[in-house]
């Protein structure tokens, strides 16, 4: 069991957050029932979208708390987690004055929200398995560290980060921890969304892109303590899910069973894509994956991934990146596509 960290999420949190004045809408203050609408400026005709959507996700959240055991006060709903990624930097990182930690290699979204917020970056490299260096990680914290990104499983790398090296740097750490949870749906893992209690600084991401199937509706989750969400609130852009996603996501969470069985699918054509790869001479090594998608070490990575662009199959070349030099990374797509890659990778090394 983990002890309770005790930090002062209000001393890591921007002044000029603390002091601002959100947005508010007529809508959200009115509480009893209305049906004249006339405070925002919308078109009167029903077309199923001249409304704005519900700017409190209030339905989406309620399922979506249902679901995760948790609260709603602890759910903050982002367009895609690539916008809870900025608003959380926004929130506790003074441009200019503070930093983000993060590990490498990783997604590289960290590091472009960082510049945007113009925040400093410091990298942190994993070790040789893709694990946490956790000595490394909480190495040299200054008071400027406001926010530590973790991602497991991580992109592009496929594997888990270790479950105790986890726990210690969430014990260590006196900012904010970020664990991007992107891919959890496809591992054999617990959502760290469980230890919320025990860590008052811990926000876990989640996504809808991934496991949901749903990339195109833009709608990831932040789960944290009521305090964080209260400020990730204040921040939030009012209406940032449209009103068919809310109602597409509400959809798709209705039907847990197929959203497991999707899943199931996945992972078990992800095991025999990753056999299937080893068995090809030009592939290295297939690094342990516990998402949706595989990276491999390859022989001539670039002359492998030209083939592949020639074949009509577009890969991801991951090869500049710390720690996977002639790596590519692959998604697990439908089996036809999946059968049509391997084909075309034997073909190339034959
Ligand atoms: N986190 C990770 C680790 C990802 O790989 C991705 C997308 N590739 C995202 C976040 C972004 O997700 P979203 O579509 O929810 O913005």
């Amino acid at each position: 069991m983990s002890e309770t960290v005790s930090i002062a999420i209000s001393d890591l949190v921007r002044d000029n957050i603390k002091r601002l004045q959100p947005f508010s809408s007529a809508r959200s203050e009115y509480k009893g029932a209305a049906h004249i609408m006339l405070d925002a400026n919308e078109m009167p005709e029903d077309n199923g979208h001249n409304r704005y959507p519900d700017p409190t996700h209030a339905e989406l959240r309620a399922l979506l708390a249902d679901q995760q055991g948790t609260a709603i006060e602890r759910i903050v709903l982002g367009n895609g987690s690539d916008e809870l990624i900025d608003m959380i930097m926004r929130t506790f990182g003074r441009p200019g004055v503070d930093v983000v930690r993060y590990i490498r290699p990783t997604f590289g979204m960290y590091g472009v929200y960082a510049d945007v917020n113009d925040l400093a970056k410091e990298t942190v490299d994993l070790d040789a398995d893709f694990d946490l260096d956790v000595d490394q990680v909480l190495h040299n914290q200054t008071s400027h560290n406001k926010l530590l990104f973790l991602c497991s499983p991580n992109n592009p790398t496929g594997n888990l980060l270790s479950a105790d090296r986890i726990q210690q740097v969430l014990q260590g750490w006196k900012g904010i921890v970020v664990m991007d949870e992107a891919y959890i749906e496809f591992a054999e893992r617990e959502s760290l969304i469980t230890q919320l209690d025990a860590y008052p600084h811990l926000i876990v991401l989640q996504t809808f892109s991934k496991a949901k199937g749903a990339a195109g509706l833009r709608i990831g989750a932040a789960y944290a303590s009521q305090e964080i969400c209260s400020y990730l609130l204040k921040v939030k852009p009012p209406y940032n899910i449209s009103v068919h996603s809310q109602q597409r996501a509400m959809e798709i969470l209705s039907r847990p069973d197929h959203l497991q069985q999707i899943a199931d699918t996945l992972v078990s054509e992800r095991k025999k894509m990753a056999q299937a790869l080893a068995q090809v001479a030009g592939i290295e090594k297939i690094y342990p994956s516990d998402a949706n998608f595989i990276l491999m070490r390859c022989t001539d990575h670039s002359g492998l991934y030209a083939h592949l662009v020639g074949r009509g199959i577009v890969i991801r070349d991951r090869s500049k990146l710390m720690g996977c030099e002639r790596c590519l990374r692959v998604t697990v797509g439908t089996l036809a596509e999946n059968q049509a890659l391997i084909t075309s990778v034997n073909e190339y090394y034959a």
